[in-house]
Formats: C-alpha cells, structure tokens, sequence
C-alpha cells in the first residue's frame, strides 16, 4: 500500500493540553521551524483535557486568590508528601515555581477561568492544604486547549488530523520522527526532535472513564524505542458512572450527600470492609476529599469494598454498585452541584428520585515515559509532556495536578525541542526508506481474554496471582501469534509494563494496593523503572 510521507522540524503527538501546550511553544519560541501537531481525531475533541466527565476540572497553581497563606513552597511541600517518597523532587519543584506562570499566560490568550468579585476563585482539592485550584467549571481543559489552539495556529503550526501514531522512526538508537496510519493508509512523518503527548492509557480497561483514543501507544512507542518509564504501576482509580450509560465520575459533592451504597441483593456491604473501629460516615465524609481509590487515606475501604462486591458476584447487572442519593431534594442538588444534576437530567435520570450504579473506572495515569527538567526522554531525539511522561506525580499526586503539569511540562519541552530541532546535525531520514507499518486492526476476539486479565490483576485491588495470570496471557499471546501488528503490540506491552512494576512493588502505596502485602515497606521509597533489555524483554526495577 503506498504510503503518505510528511517532513518536519518539530513533531508533536497528541492534542491535549500538554501537546497544545508544547506546539505552541515550540513556534513561539523558534517561529522559522516547521512544527507539526499530529492528532487522533480532531485537535480540541479527543483526550482527556477535553473530556467533560464531571462537575469541575481543576488545574492547579499557589496564586493564593483564596489569601490562606499558600505560596510554592507549600505547593511543593503538598505534592512531595502526597507523591509518598516516589516523585521526583527536581521535577515537582519545577510544577510549583511555574504553574503561576502558564495559569496568567493562558489567560493573556483568551482562556477564563471562574472568579468573584474580580479575584478567581480557587478551590481545595484531594492532597492539597491550601484552596489553589482553579476551574471553568467542568470545561477548564476545553477553555485551555482553545486558547492554545487559537493561538497555535495564529502562529503558523501544521496540523495532521485523523492521524493514530503507532511507532517511532528510530536510527542508531536515536527517534528520528513516528509512523502511524491515516484513514487506513499508513503515513511516515521524519522529524528533528519529535515530542510525545498523546495521554494516558485509560481506554485499554474495560471499567473506564477516558476517552477512547488513549490506549496507552505513547508509552508502548516510547519503550520500543529503548525508552525508560516510571512509575507506571501507579494508575488512578475513582468511582464513576456505569449506569446510565456516560462517562462521568463521582466527585467529592456527591459523597457530601451522604449515598447509601448497595449491592445486587440490595445489601448495605460497607459495614463488612469497614474496621470496627472506624466510622463508616468517617469514611464517606473522607471520600469526598479524595476521588481516587489511594491506601493514603480510610476513604480506602470505598473502593476496595465496591471492588471485592462486583468481583464476588454481587454487582448490578451493569457490573457496578447502587448509589442512592434519594433521600437529597432536587433544590439541594440543583444548589450543589448544578452540572451533575443536569448532566443527569439530560439522560432521564432524576437524582433525587432514581438511583444510578457506580464502579472504580480509570481515570488517568501517575506514571510514564521517564523525563528530565526539560520534558527530554532517555534516548536522544524524544520529548515527553503530559500524561504521558513519568516521574512528576509520584505514588499519589494531589488533584489538579495533571493539568499543571501538562502547561509546566508542555512550555518547557516545546522549547526544549525547539532547540534541540535548531542544534541537531543529520540529515531527515527520507520517509519512504524504513518498513511499512503493520496496521491490522489488532480487532482480535482473543484479546478480549487479555483485557478481561487486564481487569482482573490491574485495578483496586492486585495480588501476585492475578498479575502473574496476564502476564502469561501476554507470553502465550504472543507465542500464538504468527505476526503481531504494531496496535496490538502496544497493547500488550503496556499491559505488560505495569503488570511487572505492580509485581515488583511487593507493599501497598498511595494508589497502589497488594492485597498479598498490605503494609507499606520503607525501603521501596523510590520509584518503579522498566525498559526493554537487549534481548526485547520488559525488565522491572527500583530507581
Ligand atoms: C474524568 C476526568 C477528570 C479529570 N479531572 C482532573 C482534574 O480535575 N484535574 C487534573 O489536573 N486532571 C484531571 N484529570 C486528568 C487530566 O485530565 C489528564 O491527565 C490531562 O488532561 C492529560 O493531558 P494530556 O495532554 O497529557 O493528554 P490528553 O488530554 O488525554 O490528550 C492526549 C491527546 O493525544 C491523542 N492521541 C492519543 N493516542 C494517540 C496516537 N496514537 N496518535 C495520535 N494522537 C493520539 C488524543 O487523541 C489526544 O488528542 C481528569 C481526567 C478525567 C478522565
């Protein structure tokens, strides 16, 4: 099949925040440089920065609109002790100097955030001491990613659409540009310095809340290449909507309402996981200060008791637990929490009168593709910013702080990139020289077995039996498999990267539970890092 081929200085995967955030610097900062974004989907409808699932979207920065004292020392302090002694201190350092910054560069943009009387308001979320969040409602990442857009294109960047990235051109050891498909043609792009942004991995479990175009490729391209990743065993988990049908999590107002949770057989189960000597209305009133499922706080026993509920059997016909907030009037939550109410509303669900069912789902990524102060990867060539990168959130990270890190990270490695675009000698490696791509739909029905193990070994609750089953569902996988396509060679190493960090971290942390070792284990204070050896294999250590 003929192929397209593209040349470009700079290279940008993904459309987000981070990877908007990236391209525009990048061309702000060298305006003579051909920079390329190259998105699945449209630029400003896909990822998770856009991805209106709940009743605000937080981006954090210690501007103290709130005027209780907060200031980036105290930022900093928040996120090292949140990270649990796995975030890399240069990096997070750099998240609470400069996210001020990018919050006032956005606005300068066109990008409004919600104020009163003139100030913005901020609010306190989950690991966070002081009030720094700042939202547009439920649509913050919609305003930023189009203010950057705007912006980026006044500027002169390229843009290729409907493009899925799938590996990275690579020679000598050094990322030379990415190949992918196009409308089922594939497409080779030759690039200078090529910055990976293309999110999480959400869309490869079953029980999600992400949007479906982040199956995790940046992570799998990065590692074909010889990246290094970290922490990519720690994965965020809350509870979220399964019933009706909509991605939509259950935010901190929604556990204020006091819900009475059931299972199948109209069961009050919270009492079985719950110790005796603690206060189940403790442990709800604590799962309203922290979304994610994290061993960090009592909140805990929400998520693991949901979790053991629909894995023994007990779960709704929809595979999730009955929340029943009935007993709260219509006013109350049209008070509280207007845009849940309505976003319900609007799918025939009255709160005040109908339960729905929830289940933990995935909402994004802690770990990833392992940077350095200026978004650069271990192999010469590949940047990272955004979900996609590893070492800034750590075991746990306060909320907000995703959206931080992708303006903090997208301003530094598009710049970076830049540079090294401008200072690199060679020539472009000429597009139609390497192999053709092979871009079967890797639609497999036999994956489904691996992401059923997927569910089974890598959410809430994880133990050496179930990780050990995927990975030889992954061997076996591969060992029937007469030629892999490159979709669902990602897949499977992903899949594989975390399971061999989660079987290598034998204690519980932050958001990472071992049922087989609950306690947590001081001399694991260091993160996860996996990489490929010589041979090809995924090899699992400690920092
Ligand atoms: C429901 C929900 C609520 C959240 N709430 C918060 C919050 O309050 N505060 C916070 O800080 N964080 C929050 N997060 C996390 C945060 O939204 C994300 O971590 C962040 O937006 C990631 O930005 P990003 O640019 O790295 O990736 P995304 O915004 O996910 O963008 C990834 C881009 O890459 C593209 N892409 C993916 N794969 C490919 C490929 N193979 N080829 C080409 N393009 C590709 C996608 O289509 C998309 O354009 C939430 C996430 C969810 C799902």
């Amino acid at each position: 099949m003929e192929r397209e081929t593209v040349q470009t200085d700079v290279l940008v995967i993904g459309g987000g925040g981070g990877g908007s955030r990236a391209v525009y610097e990048a061309k702000r900062f060298h305006p003579r440089l051909d920079v390329t974004m190259a998105v699945e989907g449209k630029w400003g409808k896909t990822g998770s920065t856009v991805w209106v699932a709940s009743e605000a979207l937080g981006i954090n920065a210690p501007i103290n609109s709130a005027e209780d004292g907060d200031s980036p020392e105290i930022f900093l302090k928040d996120i090292i002790e949140t990270g649990l002694g796995t975030a890399n201190q240069d990096l997070v350092k750099i998240i609470a100097d400069e996210s001020t910054d990018r919050i006032y560069e956005l606005v300068d943009m066109g990008a409004s955030f919600d104020t009163l009387n003139g100030k913005f308001v901020q609010k306190k979320l989950s690991g966070c001491t002081k009030a720094r969040s700042l939202t547009r409602g439920g649509q913050t990442g919609v305003e930023i990613v189009n203010a950057l857009r705007n912006a980026s294109l006044g500027k002169g960047v390229n843009v290729i659409e409907e493009v899925r990235i799938l590996d990275l051109i690579v020679r000598d050891g050094e990322v030379w540009g990415a190949r992918g498909t196009r409308q089922g043609r594939p497409i080779d792009i030759s690039a200078k310095a090529v910055i990976m942004a293309c999110g999480g991995a959400g869309a490869l479990f079953p029980h999600t809340v992400t949007h479906t175009s982040l199956r995790g490729d940046g992570y799998a391209m990065a590692c074909r290449a010889g990246a290094m990743l970290s922490g990519m065993e720690f994965i965020q988990i809350g509870p979220g909507v399964v019933y009706p049908s909509m991605h939509f999590i259950i935010h901190s107002h929604m556990w204020r309402f006091s819900p009475r949770l059931k299972n199948r057989l109209g069961e009050k189960f919270l009492k079985n996981y719950v110790p005796s000597d603690v206060s189940i209305d403790e442990v709800i009133s604590l799962k309203a200060m922290s979304f994610p499922f994290s061993v960090r706080t009592d909140a805990r026993y929400i998520d693991i008791a949901m979790s053991k509920e629909i894995l023994a059997g007990r779960g709704t016909d929809h595979g999730g637990i009955f929340f029943d907030i009935t007993h709260i009037s219509r006013e109350e939550l049209q008070d509280k929490a207007p845009i849940t109410h309505k976003t319900f509303l609007d799918k025939g669900i009255d709160l005040s009168r109908d339960e729905i069912e929830i289940a933990p789902l995935v909402q994004s990524m802690n770990g990833g593709i392992k940077i350095d102060k200026h978004a650069a990867t271990t192999v010469r060539g590949l940047f990272a910013v955004g979900e996609v990168s590893g070492g800034v959130h750590g075991a746990d990270r306060p909320g907000g702080n995703n959206l931080a890190d992708s303006q903090v990270f997208g301003y530094r490695g598009g710049q970076a990139a830049a540079r090294f675009a401008v200072e690199r000698s060679g020539d472009l490696i000429p597009a139609e020289s390497g192999q053709i791509l092979n871009i079967d739909s890797g639609a497999d029905d036999k994956l489904e077995d691996i992401y059923s193990a997927i569910d089974a070994a890598l959410m809430v609750v994880r133990n050496k039996e179930n990780l050990d089953v995927l990975l030889n569902k992954i061997d076996s996988y591969r060992d029937n498999c007469d030629s892999l396509d490159v979709a669902t060679d990602n897949i499977l190493l992903v899949a594989e990267m975390i399971a061999k960090s989660a079987l290598l971290r034998e204690e519980s942390r932050g958001i990472h539970y071992r049922e087989d070792f609950p306690g947590t284990n001081k001399s694991y204070n260091r993160a996860t890092l996996v990489r490929r050896d010589d041979e090809g294999a995924v090899e699992a250590s400690f920092e």
